[in-house]
């Protein structure tokens, strides 16, 4: 099997939590970006709450390994590629989730692009055009395409994956923090549309979670220490500090709740 490594944890001081085995049987979840890092910790939790889960991402073998990790611990998922930018490819991946396993009831919109470090108007026009496509409009784009299949069920739910930095923008992370902000905004709205469908669209804030993509911000001990200062929990985030918010979210016990962001971020300051 391929390698998936995360980077290493810092201890925590609540490492059990309780999974609701059958929260979510008989929904069918396509999670995007669910290969590494936040949603594929997405993806398994949804389908150990009982949840058949659509993973995807752009790399065939990234998608091939979760989907062999996941079958190996007896979870009902399926795999295929989906580089969120791409039509063709989301319109691919909603059809197969639908032929697969019979309709989509949720969506979790999860990829994000930064491929620029720095102040928001040190920004280069192709940087920004780059991470507004990928973490605004190809957000926008996938629920689009998830919704008439969602309709079909009679209802569902929408889940976006912004950023803490939406809220309280990272000084070096200007383009990308205003894309998050962005998704607040895109939350709202559509939740509003779709109130009176039974489709509720929330939104998630992580903090910073130790991933690939927070590396720079946490692999070495000088980067981490001044990270750490920044959490009033005094830990960094783990990918299943947000998974079971988003099983939460996307469960009956979340039912009236719509057009929210819930911040999961150890208590780093988080109001607009
Ligand atoms: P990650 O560990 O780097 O994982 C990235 C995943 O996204 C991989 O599965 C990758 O697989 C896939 N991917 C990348 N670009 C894609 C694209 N254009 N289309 C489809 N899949 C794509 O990242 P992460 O930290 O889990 O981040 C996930 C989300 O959480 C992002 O929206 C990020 O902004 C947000 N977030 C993260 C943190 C944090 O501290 N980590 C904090 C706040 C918010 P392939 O290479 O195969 O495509």
């Amino acid at each position: 099997m391929l390698s998936r490594r995360l980077v290493k944890s810092t201890p925590t001081l609540r490492t059990m939590s309780y999974i609701p085995k059958n929260r979510l049987d008989g929904k069918v979840a396509v999670v995007t970006a669910s290969t590494d890092g936040i949603g594929f910790a997405i993806a398994k939790r949804l389908a150990q709450e009982g949840a058949k889960v659509v993973i995807s991402s752009r790399k065939q073998k990234n998608v091939d390994c979760a989907v062999e990790e996941l079958k190996g611990q007896r979870l009902d998922v399926a795999g295929f590629v989906c580089h969120v930018g791409k039509e063709e490819d989301r319109k691919n991946l909603m059809q197969c989730a639908n032929q697969t396993f019979g309709g989509i009831d949720i969506l979790v919109s999860n990829a994000a692009a930064n491929p620029a470090v720095g102040g928001v108007l040190d920004c280069e026009e192709a940087a920004w055009d780059k991470i507004f496509d990928t973490n605004v409009k190809a957000s926008y784009l996938i629920a689009k395409e998830a919704l008439p299949y969602i309709r079909k069920r009679g209802g569902g739910s929408i889940v976006f994956v912004s950023s803490i930095a939406g809220f309280q923008p990272f000084g070096l992370l200007g383009a990308y923090s205003v894309s998050k902000t962005a998704l607040l905004g895109l939350t709202k709205a559509a939740a509003q549309q779709l109130s009176t469908e039974c489709i509720n669209v929330n939104c998630i804030a992580p903090g910073i979670i130790q991933t690939k993509f927070s590396a720079a911000l946490t692999e070495s001990p000088t980067a981490q220490e001044a990270t750490l200062s920044q959490i009033p929990m005094g830990r960094l985030g783990e990918v299943d500090d947000i998974s079971g918010v988003a099983a939460f979210l996307v469960s009956d016990d979340a039912r009236y709740i719509t057009g929210e962001t819930i911040v999961a971020a150890g208590g780093m300051a988080s109001r607009l």
